[in-house]
């Protein structure tokens, strides 16, 4: 029997995310999985209108 433990706690919360394209920071949609943070895929850059996916997460920490 294997016990079904170690999944990683997938959190979402608002952050900010730094877009590569117009090089600034915006508010974006974040995932928190384990000890990684990435930006919620299917997001658009409310500056620019590019992908966010390309884009790093720079702060998870903001009150919502
Ligand atoms: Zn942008």
């Amino acid at each position: 029997m294997t016990p079904i433990t170690g999944m990683p706690l997938r959190k979402e919360k608002r952050g900010w995310a730094y877009c590569p394209i117009c090089t600034h920071t915006v508010q974006a949609q974040v995932i928190l999985k384990g000890k990684a943070a990435y930006v919620k895929p299917g997001q658009r850059c409310p500056r620019c209108s590019s992908s966010l996916e390309a884009a790093s997460v720079v702060d998870y920490r903001v009150a919502a």
